[in-house]
Parts: C-alpha cells; sequence; structure tokens
C-alpha cells in the first residue's frame, strides 16, 4: 500500500519559543518528517522566535541538534536535513516588548499561509495576540496555535479565550490537544462511524461500562514545578481523557466537519453528571526503596497533589444512562499505556449452560503503546471434551495490519500542524468545549478541596490505591490490568 501524502500550500510558521523543549521537541522533528514525506512544500518556512541571542546560523544549528537527538535514526537523511534548515530562519523577539517586531512583520510574506505557533507559556497570550494586531502581520487567514495548559480553571480559560478573542475569530485559533491529532484516536471515529457492525451496540442497551486508562510509568521530576499546581485532574482529566470520553460518546455528526463533530462533543460535555466524592479517589505515589515519593519529586513535603485519578463517570442522555465511564490516570503506575475498552454485556441467555456463561465481549482501542485494536470475541475451546468456551482476540496491530505505513505512523503533531495549514479544525478544541469542560471540572476539585480529601498513597508501579480497585469492585467490575500488552 502506498502512502498518499499530499502537499499543504506552501506557508510561512512562526514559533514563538523556537528555543523551547516543544519546539525542539516536537514541533521542528515533525516538520522535518513532513518535509522529508513530501508533504510540506519546498517553499515553506520556518521562523523561530525567542528572546535568545541567536542568528539563522546558529538557530539553524541548534534546529539540527534537536533532530539528531529527537528525530529516528532511520529517518535522518542529511541531504534532506540540510535542506530544510536553509527553509529555517530566527528573529530574536520579546512578546512584552518592541524588540523584533519590526522585523517578524517585514519577513512574513503575503500570498502564502501564515501560521503563529504560540510555543510559551499562556502568561505570554496576550502579549503576543496583541502585538502580531498591532504590527498587523496577521491577515483575515492567518491561524494562531496555543497550547495546553488551556486555563487553570473555568475563570482563567474565559478570561484566555476572552484575551485571543480581542484579536481574533474563533475560526483562527487552533487549540492543541495532541490525544486529537493520534491515529488511533482519528480510527476511533472511521471505527464507529464506518462500519455498521459497532453502531447499533454503541449504547447502554448493549455496552455494560467503559474504561478509559492513561497510565504512565514515569514520574514528575523535572516537570514538579507544572504539575504540583496541576495535578491529574488537571493535566490529564479535563483535557485529553475529556476528549477520548467525548469522541466515545457523541452522536454521529451528520458531516465530518469541525463545528458539526466539536457540537456532538460539547453536548456530551454539557450532559456529564457531577462526580459525587463516593466515586472518585485520588492517589499520590510514595517512596518505595530507592524510588522517591511524588513529594520529593516535587520538593514539597506537603504538597496534597493527586499523582492519580480514578472516578465513575455518567452521561446523563438517551444513549448512555445507565452506562457509566471508568477514568483512571497515573504517573508511576505499573506500565505506560493509554486504552479505551468498550465493555459489551453478556448475551441474554447462555445456552452452554451457567458455568460456561462467559462475560461480554471487550473492544480494545490501543492509544499507546503499539497503537491498535482487538475485539475479544468468545469461541470453543478446540479439541474434545464438550463445549468449553474461551475468549480469544481478533487482534489488529495497525503496524501489522498496515505493514511499513503502519510502522510508521506519523506522530500527532505532525498530522495537526498539517491540519493546522490545511485550515482543518475538526482535532482542535472550540473555546466553548474547553470552557464546558472547566465548568465540569471545577466543582470537582472545589469539592475535594473543600472537604480537605487527601490523596491516598499507593506504591510506584502499581495500579495505584486499592480504593481505585473497590469503584469497580463495589459494583461487580473490575479494571483490566495495566499493561503493555495489547
Ligand atoms: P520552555 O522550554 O520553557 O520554552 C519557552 C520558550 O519561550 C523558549 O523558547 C523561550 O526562549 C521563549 N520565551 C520565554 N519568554 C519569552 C518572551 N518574553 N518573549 C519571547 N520568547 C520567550 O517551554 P516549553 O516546554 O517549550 O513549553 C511551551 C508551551 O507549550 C507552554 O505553554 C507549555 O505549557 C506547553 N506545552 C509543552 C509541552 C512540552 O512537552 N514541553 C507539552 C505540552 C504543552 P527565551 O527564554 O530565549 O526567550
Amino acid at each position: 500500500m502506498a502512502s498518499r501524502v499530499i502537499p499543504v500550500d506552501p506557508f510561512d510558521l512562526v514559533i514563538f519559543g523556537g528555543t523551547g523543549d516543544l519546539a525542539r521537541r516536537k514541533i521542528l522533528p515533525s516538520l522535518y518528517r513532513r518535509y522529508r514525506d513530501g508533504q510540506m512544500p519546498e517553499d515553506a518556512r520556518v521562523i523561530g522566535c525567542a528572546r535568545a541571542e541567536l542568528d539563522d546560523r546558529s538557530y539553524r544549528e541548534l534546529v539540527r541538534a534537536a533532530l539528531e537527538e529527537f528525530v529516528a535514526k532511520r529517518k535522518r537523511d542529511p541531504e534532506m536535513i540540510d535542506r530544510f534548515l536553509q527553509k529555517i530562519s530566527y528573529i530574536r523577539l520579546d512578546a512584552t516588548g518592541t524588540v523584533g517586531w519590526k522585523e517578524l512583520a517585514k519577513s512574513v510574506r503575503k500570498g502564502v499561509i501564515r501560521a503563529f505557533y504560540f510555543s510559551v507559556g499562556p502568561g505570554l497570550f496576550a502579549a503576543l495576540a496583541q502585538h502580531l494586531h498591532q504590527y498587523k502581520i496577521t491577515d483575515a487567514e492567518a491561524r494562531i496555535v496555543v497550547e495546553k495548559p488551556f486555563g487553570h480553571d473555568l475563570k482563567s480559560a474565559r478570561e484566555l479565550n476572552s484575551v485571543l478573542a480581542q484579536s481574533f475569530d474563533e475560526r483562527h485559533i487552533y487549540r492543541i490537544d495532541h490525544y486529537l491529532g493520534k491515529e488511533t484516536v482519528q480510527n476511533l471515529m472511521a471505527v464507529r462511524f464506518g462500519n455498521i457492525l459497532f453502531e447499533p451496540l454503541w449504547n447502554a442497551q448493549y455496552v455494560d461500562h467503559i474504561q478509559i486508562t492513561v497510565a504512565e510509568t514515569v514520574g514528575v521530576a523535572g516537570r514538579g514545578g507544572y504539575y504540583d499546581k496541576a495535578g491529574a485532574m488537571r493535566d490529564m482529566v479535563q483535557n485529553h481523557m475529556m476528549q477520548l470520553l467525548c469522541l466515545i460518546a457523541m452522536e454521529p455528526p451528520s458531516v465530518f466537519d469541525s463545528d458539526a463533530v466539536r457540537d456532538e462533543k460539547l453536548k456530551v460535555i454539557r450532559a456529564l453528571d457531577p462526580v459525587a466524592p463516593e466515586d472518585l479517589v485520588r492517589g499520590q505515589y510514595r517512596r518505595e526503596g530507592d524510588i522517591p515519593s511524588y513529594q520529593e519529586d516535587v520538593g514539597n513535603p506537603d504538597s496534597t497533589t493527586e499523582s492519580f485519578v480514578a472516578m465513575e463517570v455518567h452521561v446523563s442522555n438517551w444513549r448512555w444512562t445507565g452506562t457509566p465511564f471508568y477514568l483512571r490516570t497515573g504517573k508511576r503506575l505499573r506500565a505506560r499505556e493509554s486504552e479505551i475498552a468498550i465493555m459489551f454485556k453478556d448475551p441474554p441467555h447462555s445456552i452452554f449452560g451457567r458455568q460456561e456463561a462467559r462475560s461480554g465481549n471487550v473492544l480494545v482501542i490501543r492509544l499507546q503503546p503499539n497503537e491498535g485494536m482487538v475485539l475479544n470475541v468468545t469461541i470453543k475451546e478446540p479439541g474434545p471434551g464438550g463445549m468449553r468456551l474461551i475468549e480469544v482476540p481478533l487482534d489488529m496491530s495497525f503496524a501489522e495490519a498496515l505493514g511499513e505505513e503502519g510502522a510508521d505512523i506519523p506522530d500527532a503533531y505532525e498530522r495537526l500542524i498539517m491540519d493546522v495549514i490545511r485550515g482543518n479544525q475538526t482535532l482542535f478544541m472550540r473555546g466553548d468545549e474547553v470552557e464546558a469542560a472547566w465548568a465540569w471540572t471545577d466543582p470537582i476539585i472545589n469539592g475535594w478541596e473543600e472537604r480537605g480529601d487527601l490523596p491516598l498513597p499507593y506504591d510506584p508501579f502499581s495500579s495505584g490505591p486499592e480504593d481505585a480497585l473497590m469503584l469497580m469492585h463495589r459494583k461487580g467490575r473490575r479494571w483490566r490490568e495495566i499493561s503493555d500488552d495489547l
């Protein structure tokens, strides 16, 4: 299967924060890979901006080093890298001052797409937006890209939205949630809406419950300053897990276009019930042997921030009432794994006798590692000796099923940046979606703060606190094992 790459139109992409971690680890390597695959056109240009005293030459060396570090060796072609670097330049610019803005205004070209990536802390968004406006650097088609965290709560998200709205229409603003750029996440929509097989079963009548797990083995060392103010709820649930939940729970949009999809997601968020305290478990990893505790990692011995959260969530609408969604995410867990498991109900009657009754089918959508899907089906155990039933996976690892092309699944950032250039907002969060997600999250956080609830300790590389298991056990269910196998 030859992969089909359609080049995007010529563009000027300005990266504010062009020397930062995100630019070096994700944005620049993604651009290089799109260039290498023929999608970024020859007359595209990338302008890095930051306050550091660099010129084009030294910035290109910084970019070269980033590609060395963050692009797989087999994709590094020295000649391609040289050609890619020729498209890169640097402007020394201060977001909050006057330095660099006139030069930037002169540098961006007329007649090409202009995109501005705000790869800086949110405290600088207002200054960037105002300066872009003041120096007339944007045009009617300009795109601005902003990163998470989009606000700390509803109030700050509203403030950010209104700051951006002073200079840009919603159709110009691309709020990145990189989970939405993952191939499997988009495949979720293809599977749901491209097949007749699943959609009739996709409701409370046939689905017992849904599990969404985002587990990491890493702790928070290195990101402690940010993380300790956020916690798992703000860092993962309000954005990534909410987006996954929406894609599973939403009604079929009439067309696959940005507003139709985002309208349906918004309806899901608005249908979420408040989460009762007994449906919520927060945890924090403790020290074990040489492995430091969360509090040691963040350097705050009194921290009560959660590094783990699990909860039972209800979507109160016609399709889902009666089918809970279980969300679980944490650091320092048993394995690195992100997956969605649709746990179907048992068949209504077992013709094979009671002891042979099996749990229902499971559809597992694996986001990482090993992107792919598995459908567990019940079959007869081979051999003589009566009708014994076993569950076997109908497995579709994308890398295996799609051969070379599957092994080469583009990074989420590659797809998202190209979507920005194409002007396709489907995989980006709209302002009202973000605000609705905070409106649901805020009372949960305020609730535990008001009650003074403390996170429960859990062992590193475990499945989280025991109470998280109880969330399921009390209703006769259990979590799937956290494991890196599909
Ligand atoms: P970072 O490593 O601290 O980089 C910040 C960048 O902004 C640097 O290039 C810095 O260069 C520049 N900068 C700072 N103040 C400036 C100013 N006044 N004017 C112009 N440039 C300025 O941060 P990062 O990790 O790349 O993160 C960037 C944004 O992405 C943040 O909002 C972060 O929350 C978000 N994000 C990051 C990641 C990640 O993996 N890193 C993941 C998700 C979201 P100078 O100091 O030389 O100006």
